[in-house]
């Protein structure tokens, strides 16, 4: 019988795009994608803002955003950068101008000299004639103190006079196309004439990235799609609005993971609504596990656990697979600098003897631990062969031992 032809699920190559540098940190090209947050702190607040930056930025956030809205915020931008400074925060500062940037730029010449983007929305430069000439200044001052640009176009926030005049030429097709189809085509012209303008202006090609942002993940996947077909831009990817929770987890993860699995997206953000109180930096994880799922990048090592069932009667199961997650994390920290590679180690941790050695054997290291009416024995695998049973009460304690064990035989550097 002949052998079944498995696809390769491997994530596309990236588009080709051109490589556009923000701060120290390259984006598009053949660069890694990179990550993105954005605060929620009063930009006006430096002390509480550099803090939140300094908080996103040691979560592996690449870049940060700020928003810049007053004339108190744009005065803060550069004593926030020297905050960083001095604790040794080097992440590339964005400022989210609508409105009034045209003013705040060129007014505040040290918050323009500090930052090192400026996200431009085109549909909140002013109406008419002030639209073109509050986005010309804004691209002036980028211009002159070499910064790059995003040109961010968003669907509640669309810049009418464009999508008023599609509306009308689209009225007149033979075939009038639906509402939401021009609503998509709007965005897409949006970013891409004032891409041209902003050139037309001055900017260099290599200074420009394109987004187009929405709140439905189908179109989402279609206007980055477009725009991928139509420009050579790097694309900064994100769905806009996307929720409280487990609906703006899975809605994000599922509209990126479609763009990047095509080769679509060079940065990306993760747009939740914390929960009250809750962890800013859960934004920056939530894209670095988008990566690591898609195997674009590593940031962590990765612990396979199944999901437990009537096979697994105690806790104990679960315990232990949230102890080595932990365990993992709180290592990283030293791990990282002195293990290089360690980021791509996989871990196992199984329930039972129907899938536990299985799994086990195809992680760098795991365990399979005794389902109800097993031997109480946990067979640990490393690099697929058994190597030790463990039993008794102190399983835990002796796998995280094997754990270290193995990650500094495997990524330490030989001694000379
Ligand atoms: S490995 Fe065992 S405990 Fe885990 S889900 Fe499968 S059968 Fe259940």
């Amino acid at each position: 019988m002949p052998l079944l032809q498995i696809d390769d699920t491997r994530a596309r190559p990236r588009r080709a795009s051109v490589a556009c540098r923000v701060g120290g940190v390259p984006v598009g090209g053949a660069h890694p994608v990179v990550v993105q947050s954005m605060t929620n702190t009063d930009t006006a607040d430096p002390a509480a803002t550099a803090e939140q930056v300094a908080l996103l930025a040691a979560a592996g956030s690449e870049l940060v955003r700020i928003t810049v809205n007053t004339r108190e915020s744009a005065a803060a931008v550069p004593e926030i950068r020297q905050r960083l400074e001095d604790r040794g925060c080097r992440v590339p500062l964005v400022g989210d101008f609508h409105y009034n940037g045209h003013l705040l730029l060129t007014e505040y010449p040290a918050c323009a000299a500090a930052l090192d983007k400026y996200r431009i929305n085109p549909g909140n430069v002013g109406a008419g004639r002030q639209h073109d000439d509050n986005f010309r200044r804004m691209i002036e001052v980028a211009v002159a103190h070499a910064k790059p640009v995003r040109i961010g176009v968003n669907w509640g926030s669309l810049d009418r006079a464009l999508l008023t005049q599609l509306m009308d030429e689209n009225a007149r097709r033979p075939q009038p196309l639906q509402d939401r189809e021009v609503v998509l085509e709007a965005m897409r012209e949006s970013a891409l004439r004032s891409a041209e303008l902003a050139e037309a202006c001055g900017q260099p090609h290599d200074r420009i990235i394109l987004s187009a942002k929405v709140s439905d993940v189908r179109d989402l996947v279609q206007v980055y799609r477009a725009l991928a077909a139509a420009c050579d831009y790097p694309l900064h990817l994100g769905l806009t609005e996307a929720g409280l929770g487990a609906k703006g987890i899975v809605a994000t993860t599922a509209a990126l993971s479609v763009l990047l699995f095509d080769g679509i997206g060079d940065t990306i953000r993760t747009s939740l609504t914390p929960m009250p109180g809750g962890d800013r930096a859960e934004e920056v994880r939530i894209c670095q596990q988008v990566l690591q799922s898609l195997g674009l990048r590593h940031f962590t090592p990765q612990v396979t656990s199944c999901p437990g069932c009537g096979r697994t009667t105690s806790t104990f199961f679960q315990e232990l697979a949230s102890q080595v997650t932990a365990h993992l994390q709180l290592r990283m920290s030293e791990w990282r600098t002195r293990y290089p590679g360690v980021e791509e180690l996989k871990v196992a941790v199984m329930g039972c003897v129907v899938n536990g050695p299985g799994e086990s054997k195809h992680a760098d290291i795991g365990i399979s631990l005794p389902g109800s009416g097993e031997d109480p024995r946990a067979p640990v695998y490393v690099d697929g062969k058994l190597t030790v049973t463990l039993k008794g009460d102190t399983i835990a304690q002796e796998f995280a031992a094997l754990l270290d064990d193995y990650v500094d035989r495997r990524y330490g550097t030989p001694a000379r």
